[in-house]
C-alpha cells in the first residue's frame, strides 16, 4: 500500500494537479501526464525531431533508435513474444478498426462474432459494420444483475461458427473486471480468436499476453499516463502475418512498381506513413513512470479509494450504485434518485470537481438499464482519500441545492 508521503511525491510529478486546483476523477476518460512524459516529448522536438527508418543521417538514427527502444519496452511490459507483435496505432479505436478491417476477409456469411452488452462503442460499431457487410451474425453476451458477464449464456451462444470474441478487460462504465482468461480458454476450444480491449485495464492490472493467451490485446497510451494519439495493438504474429495491409503508403513497402507492390514484414506492414514518434517516446516514458510502482500496489491503492468512496457515498439518500461488487476496480458509477446525472455533474464541475456524466460511449448498456447515464468517478494513482472527502462534502452541498429547489 502507498504511504501518504509516497502519494504526495507522486502528485508532485503531475503539474496539472497543482496548477488548476482541481479534483480530477475522470481518469477512465484520460489520465493526467507526469512531467517525465511531458519533458520527453519536449526533448524529442527540441533535440532530434525527424522521421524514422528512412534516413541514415544522425537525426534519423536517433529517432529510429528511440522508436525501436520504445517498441521493445512495450513488448516487455505486456510480455509479448516478439517486437513484430507490437503495432503502433493512433489509439484503441484505430486498433479495433484495424483488426476489423484486416479480419474482414476471413469472416464469411453465417460466421459469428461475439461481443458483450457492456462494450464501449468503439468495440461495438466496427463489429456491427463488419457483420452487416459480410452478412455474419453479431451476438451479445448479456450481463447479470451484478453487472458481470452472464457466462451461462456465453457458453450457450458460442458455437463452431464463432470466429471472434471481442471483449473489454475492464468495462469503462462500471469498472467490472471481466473473466477474460476463462473466456479465452473456452473460445479457443471452439477455434475462435479473442481480442481484448485493455483500455481500462492497462494501468491497473499486470498484463501478460502470453499467460492470458489472447490473440489480440489493444490499449491507448493516454489512459496510462502517456500522451494522446498513440495506441498499441498486440497480436500473435501468426495472425498478424495473415493480415493484409490496413493503410498503404510510405514505410510499409519493400518494392513498388506500377504493376505491383511488395510489402514489408511486421510490424511495418501495418504502420504506413510517418509514425507519431513524440507519442511513442512519451509512451515509453509513461511505462517508465508506471514501472516505478508495482501493479499490485497500484491496484490495491485504487481499490482502497474505490471502497472508501463506496462506503462514504452509501450514506446519501437515494444513492443508486452501478454496481457494488468485488469484481470492480477504480470506477464507481451512480445516480441519485430524481436528479439527472448531467445537472449534478454540471454543478460539481462548478466546484472544480471533474467527474464524467452521461452514457460514457456505451449506449446499449444504458438502454438496457433504462437510464440516461450515470455520474462516473474513476480513480488513478494520484487520487487521495482526502479528495474523496472533499468530493463528498461538495456533493452534499449540491444535493441541498437540488432539494431546496424542490
Ligand atoms: N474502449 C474502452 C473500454 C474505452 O474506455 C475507450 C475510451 O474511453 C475506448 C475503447 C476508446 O479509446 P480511444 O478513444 O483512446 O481510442
Amino acid at each position: 500500500m502507498f504511504s501518504f508521503e509516497e502519494i504526495k511525491k507522486i502528485r508532485k510529478q503531475f503539474p496539472i494537479l497543482k496548477k488548476n486546483n482541481i479534483i480530477y476523477f475522470d481518469n477512465a476518460a484520460t489520465t493526467q501526464k507526469p512531467l517525465k512524459v511531458i519533458n520527453a516529448i519536449k526533448k524529442y522536438y527540441c533535440n532530434f525531431n525527424y522521421n524514422v527508418n528512412r534516413s541514415f543521417n544522425f537525426l534519423g538514427k536517433i529517432s529510429t533508435k528511440y522508436l525501436e527502444l520504445s517498441r521493445n519496452n512495450i513488448k516487455s511490459f505486456i510480455n509479448a513474444k516478439s517486437i513484430e507483435e507490437i503495432i503502433f496505432t493512433s489509439g484503441t479505436t484505430e486498433s479495433l478498426n484495424l483488426i476489423a478491417y484486416c479480419i474482414s476477409k476471413f469472416i464469411n456469411s453465417y460466421d459469428e462474432i461475439i461481443i458483450s452488452h457492456s462494450e464501449h462503442h468503439s468495440n461495438i460499431i466496427p463489429w456491427q459494420v463488419l457483420s452487416q457487410k459480410n452478412k455474419a451474425t453479431l451476438k451479445v453476451i448479456p450481463v447479470n444483475s451484478e453487472g458481470e458477464l452472464n457466462l451461462r449464456i456465453f457458453n450457450k451462444i458460442i458455437t463452431k461458427k464463432t470466429k471472434l470474441i471481442s471483449i473489454s478487460h475492464v468495462t469503462n462504465t462500471f469498472g467490472i473486471i471481466n473473466p477474460i482468461k476463462k473466456l479465452i480458454k473456452t473460445a479457443h476450444k471452439y477455434n475462435s480468436l479473442v481480442l481484448i480491449d485493455g483500455s481500462q485495464a492497462i494501468s491497473h492490472i499486470t498484463i501478460d499476453v502470453q499467460n492470458l493467451d489472447c490473440d489480440f490485446y489493444v490499449f491507448s497510451s493516454h489512459k496510462m499516463y502517456g500522451p494522446n494519439g498513440l495506441g498499441i495493438l498486440y497480436g500473435k504474429k501468426k495472425f498478424l502475418d495473415k493480415f493484409p495491409p490496413y493503410k498503404c503508403g510510405g514505410g510499409m513497402i519493400e518494392k513498388v512498381t506500377f504493376k505491383q507492390t511488395r510489402f514489408s514484414g511486421l510490424p511495418f506492414k501495418l504502420e504506413a506513413g510517418t509514425p507519431n514518434l513524440a507519442g511513442i517516446i512519451g509512451t515509453n516514458k509513461a511505462l517508465n513512470f508506471l514501472g516505478n510502482y508495482s501493479p499490485r500496489k497500484i491496484n490495491t491503492y485504487e481499490t482502497k479509494l474505490l471502497k472508501y468512496a463506496l462506503k462514504i457515498l452509501s450514506n446519501i439518500k437515494g444513492m443508486n450504485f452501478y454496481y457494488k461488487n468485488s469484481k470492480m476496480t477504480k470506477i464507481l458509477s451512480f445516480n441519485i434518485e430524481n436528479i439527472h446525472s448531467f445537472d449534478l455533474g454540471k454543478l460539481l464541475n462548478n466546484y472544480g470537481l471533474a467527474v464524467r456524466t452521461g452514457k460514457h460511449c456505451a449506449q446499449p448498456i444504458m438502454d438496457y438499464l433504462k437510464i440516461n447515464g450515470t455520474i462516473r468517478l474513476s480513480f488513478a494513482i494520484y487520487n487521495t482519500i482526502e479528495e474523496i472527502d472533499i468530493f463528498y462534502n461538495y456533493l452534499i452541498k449540491c444535493l441541498y441545492f437540488f432539494y431546496k429547489r424542490g
